[in-house]
């Protein structure tokens, strides 16, 4: 079993010094190597003339990065004693149908060639030495990564500056012992031991991030004898419950509970707080150190928003599968829901008319700060391990869909509430999308549940729609607490409290 493990890191002034040198070296290599990468692919793509070093065999330019006069370095695996090199050609008696590597084409990747490469850059830069060769591999390795998510369909690679460059990871030679861990060529360094590593599990890989307030290290363990997480096999699912995701209410259960989003970024308080900081950020001088400053502070507040939805969502995972054997989510686009509105023209003028771009913005935000897709996974995670069952559905018309009569239609939801325009049923719209979530799950895989349903069959009023219960378990309060009694009051409420036992005293006697 993998598992990662997150830690704060205590390095010494040096260590500190010593590690924003690197993230800067790194950097810069990694940038090279991308260029390096796009110049040869533009190389080729205008003599056309490449891939034909021993195999004469055509290659696409997209896939296959090395030219005929590339610089980059050696395009063959030199394991064969039948290679011969001769300028910049290989030359040997070969060809397709005869692999000498039994299949296996020896080619190397392109980032197999830039970390052969590795040697010379640290020969005409010396500086590169300090760092430790596996963290200059797997920087390579990292572009490679980026390459392939190209070819999945992802963004092409983008060159990194200091803001969205701030780790490096170490593929071996890191040692942990208590609250020390060793990375090499730093050395031994201190951190916040909050959990200790389980017996039985060793370091596969460590990534050390920058954050605003310091240096975290996240560590890859794995143990081969502890098994994965099985999910529970959907014969032996006895409860379900289905989860709507939505903005007032952060998720909405079947079984007529909800729970409460705190909009950990986009609240009123938390807009000010940190509109008033942006704003000190602005105000700066360009380059200057109180602006560095600034911009740190801004950074500070954007973790503490973050830590605080991560800690909620985890806590909300939990509780959530503590309520079934199977949870549904809902399979939302949430990227296409954060699309911007196509503009409108006006087709006499010619002009930009309104098309509620503006309106949909203060949405996107609010989008973004629930962060469902987070939570779903959280919730994927946290059944796994906990070894219960995670499913999603399409989410067409859950929201409209009414679960008595089968009717599907806009006009039977009116905002929070539900009412079928065709049979009359009425529930809170939410909790009603839930209900659909999971009926349309239990479809799919045809399970009869022995347990019956949550929600009672009886039709209400629309304006005498019963409030649905709030989530009260554990540690999250769902709902904060309107006033807060200070010393003051509880004094005061003393105060009225005897005075009224007084009056009462009198009246018992007589
Ligand atoms: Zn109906």
């Amino acid at each position: 079993m993998l598992a990662g493990y997150v830690y704060k890191l205590r390095p010494d002034d040096e260590q500190a010094t010593k590690m924003d040198n690197w993230l800067d070296m790194l950097r810069s290599s990694y940038n090279w190597c991308l260029n390096d990468r796009i110049e040869q692919y533009y190389q080729q793509y205008i003599c056309g003339d490449y891939c034909d070093l021993r195999t004469k065999a055509e290659a696409c330019a997209l896939t296959c990065f090395v030219s005929k006069n590339g610089a980059s370095g050696e395009p063959w695996k030199l394991d064969n004693s039948e290679v011969e090199i001769i300028g910049e050609c290989c030359l040997l008696p070969y060809d397709l149908n005869n692999l000498p590597y039994s299949g296996k084409t020896p080619r190397r990747s392109a980032g197999d060639i830039q970390i052969t490469t590795l040697p010379v850059l640290k020969k005409a830069r010396p500086w590169f030495k300090d760092i430790d060769s596996t963290v200059l591999q797997q920087n390579i390795k990292r572009l490679d990564t980026a390459y392939k998510n190209f070819f999945e369909g992802k963004g092409f690679a983008n060159f990194k500056n200091k803001s969205n460059f701030r780790s490096f990871t170490y593929a071996s030679g890191v040692r942990v012992e208590g609250n020390k861990i060793y990375l090499p060529k730093l050395g031994w360094m201190r951190f916040y031991n909050s959990r200790p590593i389980p017996d039985g599990f060793t370091i596969k890989s460590v990534t050390v991030r920058k954050k605003s307030n310091g240096y975290y290290v996240s560590i890859r363990i794995e143990d081969k004898s502890v098994p994965d997480y099985i999910p529970l096999p959907i014969e032996q699912v006895n409860t379900a419950v289905g989860c709507d995701v939505g903005i007032k209410k952060l998720v909405s259960l079947s079984d007529g509970s909800q729970v409460k989003n705190p909009k950990f970024s986009t609240n009123k308080k938390m807009r000010r707080r940190m509109k008033i900081r942006q704003r000190r950020l602005a105000r700066k001088k360009k380059r200057s150190k109180n602006r560095k400053k600034a911009a740190n502070v801004v950074g500070r507040l954007h973790q503490k928003i973050s830590n605080q939805r991560t800690d909620y969502q985890w806590k909300v995972a939990h509780q959530i599968v503590n309520k079934a054997d199977l949870v549904v989510f809902e399979d939302l686009k949430v990227s296409n829901m954060k699309k911007r509105c196509k503009p409108k023209f006006d087709s006499d003028t010619g002009k930009y008319l309104n098309n509620g771009q503006s309106r949909k913005v203060g949405l996107n935000r609010s989008i973004s700060d629930a962060a469902w897709f987070e939570l779903r996974l959280k919730t994927e995670y946290v059944a796994a391990k906990s070894g219960k069952r995670f499913e999603v559905v399409p989410p067409h018309h859950t929201s409209q869909l009414c679960p008595e009569c089968h009717h599907v239609d806009s006009s039977n939801r009116d905002e929070e509430k539900f009412l079928c325009s065709v049979c009359g049923y009425a529930a809170d719209a939410d909790n009603n999308a839930a209900r659909n979530i999971k009926q349309r799950c239990l479809d799919k895989f045809n399970i009869k549940l022995t347990l019956k349903p949550h929600i009672k069959k009886e039709k209400a009023v629309r304006r005498d729609l019963p409030e649905p219960e709030q989530l009260t378990l554990g540690l999250i309060l769902f709902e904060t607490p309107t006033c807060e009694v200070t010393r003051v009051q509880r004094s005061y409420v003393r105060a009225r409290n005897s005075k009224r036992s007084q009056r009462t005293e009198p009246l018992e006697a007589a």
